[in-house]
């Protein structure tokens, strides 16, 4: 199936819209409605009801002229059959509009139902797409298709699909009763109807386009409302005096939108204007025909007969107007809706290449030792480029081996870009490895499900995300089972326990959109509390006290020594004074370990590690500058002049 080009993220194709229908939307949208086959048949049979009902009025006038106004019979007898009639006349409508109420409910019910599916499947697709989806697209995007392009199509699906049929029925059941009324008159009423089904389809061709143009350009005014009014966005533009700039930004995209959707207006307002002059002045033919047959004797009946056959056939091409319209412009919004349903099933259809293998292994975490093993580990985010045929491949990750055992403390030091986070991402699959594998207690993580893989790592990232919650709510997030006391225990032993009741609410306190009511230490304290309470077999910790000043680092690294004990630990640190403990510190340079070793042993070695940590302790006395002057390796605080 050929692919559109996903704007913001560089996986698939060029950014170009395809405006052929694909063969498989159509099929796939009816596809969708299968659940709900029942009340689908039920609304069918409501349609072809109503339609047949709506029938009887125009008949039963046909009637009133010609067997009781214009008629010459017994006066009793007609008066006998227009109470009849006019009975009729009322019932009919009255019961039309009750099945027409139950349809309407049942069709939304249905085209709910519906949307409903599509926005689960949706997110569902996207909770399990892989990370690089979202480093590559803009949350803004992902988040309109799922809101805008969905609530798009829910005019296709609550009112297109019935009134289609609906349309149809009454359309065909009118034609044949104006058929069977005046053969002649019917022709010259609709002989031009095929001229308007050409131009519906260019139409609704147009409309598609535009449309697909609207719902990106409504993708990007979402991206840019996104990105500008998150906090670090307006932090950003406030700190560089950037908000004229942004609002210039934001008018430009919304003009644009507006424009767009004038034109998505106007080119069905105005083909539909088109259908309404047709339908308006051919009544008018119809009278000068009927009135030309008449006077030239040509029609077979008497007078009375034709002032009946007129007026019912007038009224009868009336009530073809509207549903003639709307099936002409049935395709125009049919285009619009496919439109929308391309967009979605674009994103149903994105690959997801890090997904569980048949028969992948569910991990009993009891069970878990948690012995971390990478086997010559090769791995690169951007694709390899081809020059003259030859694959040239940038390896962000080379060849890299080492064991971390459990209760082993293994660090990854080396400069900025080096490869450690992305080494640390490799663990729980959040990248899978191009070259070598990465075993758990001698299983490879491709073999293990990926639910299962999560469930026994605990990761605190660089940069610490809180949601918009209590502060138990977020902690809880580790752990949902956890009780009050576990949950202060953790917030103890991540020494933000204080902190945290002297808040308004304590642990029920809010932390503000992404946490930035707290400060950075403290949000890094609750992210090792989280991780505390999920009590994992592997941890990773990158960058875990990089917020905290010298006292709190002490604090936290006081706290992390008793959390790693009988787990397999793997901690990132610039700051060399929280790993000088560490079983083996694997120095990383540009994806390659060049070092590895105990502390000692790398200063012996006196490589690149014994370099970065006389860099950062003056020849090993001092661990970092405070207030009272510098803290020495040792932990003792002297002034500045004594080194
Ligand atoms: P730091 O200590 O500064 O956090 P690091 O050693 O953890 O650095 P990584 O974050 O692993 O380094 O990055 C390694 C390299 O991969 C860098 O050159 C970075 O630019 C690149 N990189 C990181 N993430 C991506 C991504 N999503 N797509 C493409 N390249 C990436």
């Amino acid at each position: 199936m050929a692919r559109r080009g996903i704007r913001g993220h560089g996986l698939v194709g060029p950014d170009k819209p395809e405006l052929p229908a694909r063969p498989g939307t159509f099929r796939r949208i009816v596809s969708i409605f299968k659940p709900y086959r029942g009340q689908v048949g039920l609304v069918v049979l409501l349609i072809l009801v109503i339609s047949g009902l709506g029938l009887i009025n125009p008949l039963l006038i046909k009637v009133v002229f010609s067997n009781v106004i214009l008629a010459d019979g017994p006066a009793d007898e007609r008066m006998t059959l227009l109470i009849w009639v006019t009975l009729a006349m009322i019932a009919s409508p009255i019961v039309g509009g009750l099945l027409g109420l139950w349809q309407t409910y049942t069709n939304n019910i249905v085209g709910q139902s519906v949307m409903q599916d599509l926005r689960n499947a949706l997110y569902a697709h996207l909770q399990n797409m892989p990370l690089k989806f979202f480093t590559s697209t803009r949350t803004g995007e992902i988040q309109s298709r799922l809101s805008n392009d969905v609530e798009g199509v829910q005019d296709v699906l609550t009112n297109t699909a019935s009134s289609i049929l609906s349309n149809i029925t009454v359309v065909i059941s009118t034609v044949i009763a104006m058929f069977i009324l005046s053969p002649e008159l019917t022709f010259l009423s609709l002989g031009i109807l095929p001229f308007f089904m050409l131009l519906s389809r260019k139409v609704g061709r147009i409309r598609r386009e535009v449309s697909g143009k609207r719902q990106e350009s409504l993708a990007d005014l979402t991206a840019i409302m996104q990105e500008t009014l998150s906090v670090s966005g307006i932090l950003l533009s406030k700190a560089f005096g950037r908000q004229s700039y942004e609002i210039e930004r934001f008018r430009k995209e919304n003009r644009k939108l507006s424009q767009l959707e004038v034109r998505r207006t106007m080119v069905g307002r105005g083909f539909f204007a088109l259908v309404q002059i047709f339908f308006s002045i051919t009544p008018a033919f119809v009278y000068l025909v009927a009135g030309w047959l008449l006077l030239r004797g040509r029609f077979e009946g008497g007078a009375s007969d034709l002032a009946g056959t007129i007026v019912a056939f007038t009224t009868l091409q009336s009530r073809l107007f509207f549903p003639m319209g709307q099936l002409l412009n049935v395709q125009v919004e049919i285009q619009s809706g496919l439109a929308l349903f391309d967009r979605i099933f674009e994103y149903l259809d994105l690959e997801r290449d890090i997904v569980d293998k048949d028969g992948a292994i569910e991990l009993q975490p009891e069970e878990v030792r948690g012995e971390v093993h990478l086997r010559d580990v090769w791995f690169q985010y951007e694709r390899p480029i081809t020059t003259e045929g030859e694959e040239q491949r940038l390896w962000t990750i080379g060849g890299v081996d080492f064991t971390a055992t459990p209760g082993e403390l293994v660090a990854l030091v080396g400069p900025s870009g080096a490869g450690k986070t992305t080494l640390t991402y490799l663990i729980p699959r959040l990248y899978d490895v191009i070259r070598g594998s990465i075993e758990i207690d001698g299983i490879d993580v491709r073999d293990i499900r990926l639910e299962s893989l999560g469930e026994i790592i605990g990761m605190v990232t660089q940069e610490t995300y809180l949601f918009n919650q209590t502060i138990r709510n977020n902690l809880k997030y580790g752990n949902p089972d956890a009780n009050d006391e576990q949950l202060e225990a953790a917030a103890r032993a991540a020494y933000i326990y204080d902190r945290i009741m002297e808040m308004p609410d304590g642990f029920d306190t809010v932390v503000g959109e992404r946490g930035y009511k707290l400060s950075g230490g403290e949000k890094q304290r609750l992210a090792i509390a989280r991780v505390i309470l999920k009590d994992p077999q592997v941890l990773i910790l990158d960058e875990a006290t990089s917020a905290l000043d010298t006292i709190s680092e002490r604090l936290v690294q006081r706290a992390l020594t008793p959390l790693m004990q009988g787990r397999t630990t793997i901690a990132i640190a610039h700051r060399l004074s929280t790993i000088l403990a560490a079983d083996k510190i694997l120095y990383v340079e540009k994806g390659r370990i060049i070092e590895r070793g105990s502390h000692v042993e790398l200063l012996e070695r006196d490589g690149a590690y014994a370099a970065l940590y006389h860099e950062q302790f003056s020849d090993g006395k001092v661990e970092s500058r405070c207030e009272d002057g510098l803290v020495l390796a040792s932990g003792e605080v002297v002034a500045e002049e004594a080194v």
